[in-house]
C-alpha cells in the first residue's frame, strides 16, 4: 500500500475483504476478550506476535485495521489508537516524563493539553518551561541538559502559529530529547512531521481524520521501538482504550479524509478571503493567506491549509451573541474538523489565565493578535457561499 496514491491509501490501508464471509466492508469486532488455543502470559511483558489478540484493551482487530491506516497515512511505523486524544496525549507525557526531568512546551496550545502541562506535570516534580516554539531561537534558548521532551503543536490554538518541524527536531535531538508533534489541526494530508525528524505524532482523531463529529478518539504514531514503549505503559497500563465501534467509524471517515482536506482548504480560503475585506474584522489568520506571518513557512510545510481559521472583530463580545443567535448553517460549538462548520469565540481573559498562565511580553505579543478574544472557526464541507452568507447575516 505504500506505493499508492493517498485516496487508494487512505480508502483501503488496514482493511481486506472478510476472509469468512468474504464482507467488504470491514468487520466491526465488539469482543472484550479472545478465546485462545495454547497457554498465553497474562503478562502485557510476555505479549508475543503469535496471540495478537487476548484481550481489547491490549489490541482488537478492528482497532488494528485503524492503526495500520494511520500509519500508512502517515508514513509510520507503528500507532497506538487511544480513547481521546487527551489520553493519547497523556500517554505520551506521563510515560516518558519521570521527576526530574524537563519539557518545552509551545507557549499557547489546545487548552487541555496546556494544563497537563502548566498544573499536572510539575505537581509530579517535571520542570516545565513554555516558549513560543514558532521562534526556533526561544526554543533553543529553553533547552536544558534534562530537557527529554519537546513538545510542539502546529498549526497551534488558538491563533494558528506555526512551528518549523524539521528546526525543532534538529534542536530537540542536539540536546538528546525526544519531539512529539500535535499535528490535529493539520492531519496527515497536510503534513507528516515523522518525515520531517519528529519522534512522535499525536492526533485527536475526534477532529478531521474521524471527519463527522461523532465519536472521539486518539493517536500516537512513530517508530516500533517508540511505539512498542508507549504500547504497554502508556496503552495497556493507564488503560484508556478506544472502543472498537468508535475505531471503525473513525476508520470510515477516515477513508474519505484526502477529499475531505480539498474541499476544507478550499471553503476555508474563501471564508478567510470574505473575513479579510469584512469592515468589521480586525485580523484574520489563516495559513493560506499571504498575509499569515508563517505563509512561507506554511507553503514549505503543508501540503494543504487545513480548515481552521482564526479571526477578531470589532465588539467581539456582542458578535459571539450574534453568533449565537443569529447563525442557522454554521454551529456555535467547541471541536473542529468536522463536515459541519463550527465557531467559537476564545476569550483572552480566561485561556491566559487558566490554560496558558501567559504573563510579561508573552501575554502581550499573545494580546496583539486575540485582543479580548478570538474567534476560531472551523470551516466545513458546506456550500461556501451558504457560510458565508451565514457570517455576514451575524456580522
Ligand atoms: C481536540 C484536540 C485535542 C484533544 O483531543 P480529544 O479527542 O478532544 O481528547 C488535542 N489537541 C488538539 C490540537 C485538539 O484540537
Amino acid at each position: 500500500m505504500n506505493s499508492k496514491g493517498i485516496q487508494t491509501t487512505a480508502i483501503h490501508g488496514g482493511e481486506t475483504p472478510d476472509a469468512e464471509t468474504r464482507a467488504s466492508s470491514p468487520n466491526i469486532v465488539m469482543s472484550s476478550t479472545f478465546v485462545v488455543d495454547r497457554p498465553v502470559s497474562f503478562s502485557v511483558n510476555n505479549m508475543d506476535d503469535e496471540t495478537p489478540y487476548v484481550y481489547t484493551r491490549w489490541s482488537n482487530p478492528t482497532t488494528r485495521q485503524l492503526e495500520t491506516k494511520l500509519c500508512l497515512l502517515e508514513h509510520a511505523e507503528q500507532c497506538i489508537a487511544f480513547a481521546s486524544g487527551m489520553a493519547a496525549s497523556s500517554a505520551i507525557l506521563l510515560s516518558q516524563l519521570h521527576r526530574g526531568d524537563h519539557l518545552v512546551v509551545s507557549n499557547t496550545n489546545y487548552p487541555g493539553i496546556a494544563e497537563i502541562t502548566r498544573n499536572l506535570l510539575p505537581a509530579n516534580g517535571i520542570e516545565v518551561t513554555s516558549v513560543n516554539t514558532s521562534r526556533l531561537e526561544s526554543l533553543e534558548q529553553a533547552m536544558r541538559q534534562n530537557t527529554r521532551v519537546v513538545w510542539i503543536e502546529t498549526p497551534s490554538n488558538p491563533l494558528l502559529r506555526l512551528t518549523d518541524i524539521a528546526g525543532a527536531a534538529r534542536i530537540a535531538h542536539a540536546s538528546g530529547a525526544i519531539l512529539a508533534v500535535d499535528s490535529t489541526f493539520a492531519s496527515p494530508v497536510a503534513t507528516r512531521p515523522l518525515d520531517l525528524g519528529a519522534d512522535l505524532v499525536m492526533h485527536s482523531l475526534t477532529k478531521y481524520i474521524g471527519g463527522h463529529g461523532d465519536a472521539l478518539g486518539g493517536a500516537i504514531l512513530g517508530s516500533n521501538m517508540m511505539i512498542s514503549r508507549l504500547r504497554e505503559r502508556g496503552a495497556m497500563h493507564y488503560g484508556a482504550a478506544i472502543s472498537p465501534f468508535n475505531a471503525w467509524l473513525i476508520m470510515r471517515g477516515a477513508a474519505t479524509l484526502p477529499l475531505r482536506m480539498r474541499v476544507h482548504q478550499e471553503n476555508a480560503l474563501a471564508v478567510a478571503q470574505y473575513l479579510e475585506n469584512h469592515e468589521a474584522v480586525e485580523i484574520v489568520r489563516y495559513p493560506g493567506l499571504e498575509s499569515h506571518p508563517q505563509h512561507d513557512l506554511a507553503t514549505r510545510q503543508m501540503e494543504n491549509f487545513s480548515g481552521m481559521i482564526a479571526f477578531r472583530t470589532r465588539q467581539p463580545r456582542r458578535v459571539a451573541e450574534n453568533l449565537m443567535k443569529q447563525l442557522e448553517v454554521i454551529h456555535y460549538a467547541v471541536s473542529l474538523g468536522h463536515h459541519r462548520s463550527l465557531v467559537f469565540f476564545m476569550e483572552t481573559q480566561d485561556l491566559v489565565q487558566s490554560s496558558f498562565k501567559l504573563t510579561g511580553a508573552e501575554l502581550k505579543e499573545y494580546e496583539e493578535v486575540a485582543g479580548e478574544g478570538i474567534f476560531r472557526l472551523s470551516v466545513g464541507l458546506e456550500d461556501s457561499r451558504d457560510l458565508v452568507a451565514d457570517l455576514d447575516r451575524a456580522l
